[in-house]
């Protein structure tokens, strides 16, 4: 079979776990060349591992970052553009969830935290991916939004407002640079079952976490978590040419929820 990424470079954020790994995995199997950054080194180097298992001979950049940081977020391009030449494809998906609280105890620290690294992190990754997409004339963006940025979860003012943002900037800059043969999209997953959402299972629940899991899913239309691979194949679909003309929309991944 063809391999949709042979000779592609492909920048993930937020690659050391959940939906990142699991995509990193899914687009080493098919040939890139992979740009992995994450602010936690350690989970850098267990992705690297698994990537190397699995491709032994995987070309594997890794650069511990803060995607809400700008100056960090220009280094990691630069990095990336200086080892490979070049940028094709980038998923820009690092995030956090946020504490729960209703909208008047939601405290401002945390708003703005949430807004810096969801919101602003998307903005400064495109901005600076988007010098080099231009520059080549080709590009696929997919950026990670959520179905907390479609409609209203509840206790979630942080969340909600970033990946509402985040849908935002996707249709804003997709419509600007589709001209260039580049392409802008974000994925709105549902609950997927990652150690972001397990984390937040063991808050609401410690001793009796995975049966708190199994009542969470109970409205999903298909009653179950999503899998990380399930979006892994999603988002190597997104980032390869065969998807370039879906450009400047939300892609949901969510076993119906969104439409409840
Ligand atoms: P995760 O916690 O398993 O992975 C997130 C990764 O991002 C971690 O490795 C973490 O170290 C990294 N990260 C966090 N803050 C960072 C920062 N400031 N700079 C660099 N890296 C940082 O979570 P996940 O479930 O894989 O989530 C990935 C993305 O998917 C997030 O944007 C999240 O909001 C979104 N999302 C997840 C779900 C879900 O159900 N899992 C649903 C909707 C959207």
């Amino acid at each position: 079979m063809h391999n949709r990424f042979d000779g592609k470079v492909v920048l993930i954020t937020g690659a050391g776990s959940g939906l990142g790994q699991a995509s990193a995995l899914q687009i080493a199997k098919e040939g890139a060349r992979l740009s992995l950054v994450d602010l936690n080194t350690a989970s850098l180097e267990e992705t690297k591992n698994k990537v190397l298992e699995s491709v032994p001979k995987a070309d594997v950049l890794l650069t511990t970052a803060d995607v809400s940081d700008e100056k960090a977020v220009e280094n990691y391009v630069n990095q990336t553009v200086q080892q490979f030449g070049a940028v094709d494809a980038f998923f820009n998906n690092a995030g956090i969830e946020g504490k729960q609280n209703l909208t008047e105890d939601f405290g401002i620290e945390e708003f703005q935290k949430v807004i810096n690294v969801n919101l602003n992190g998307i903005f400064y990754g495109m901005k600076h991916v988007l010098k080099v997409m231009k520059k080549q004339g080709s590009g696929s963006i997919v950026n990670t939004a959520s179905v907390g940025g479609i409609r209203g979860v509840g206790n979630q003012s942080g969340y909600a407002a970033s990946k509402h943002g985040v849908a935002g900037l996707t249709k804003n800059s997709g419509i600007e640079y589709g001209q260039y043969g580049i392409s802008i999209k974000a994925i709105a997953p549902g609950a997927i079952m990652t150690p972001m959402v397990e984390g937040s299972l063991k808050q609401m629940d410690p001793d009796n976490w995975e049966e708190a899991g199994k009542e969470f899913v109970k409205p999903n239309p298909m009653k179950r978590f999503g899998k990380p691979e399930e979006v892994g194949y999603l988002v190597a679909f997104l980032l390869s040419d065969q998807a370039n003309f879906i450009n400047a929309t939300i892609i949901p991944i969510d076993g119906g929820q969104a439409n409840k």
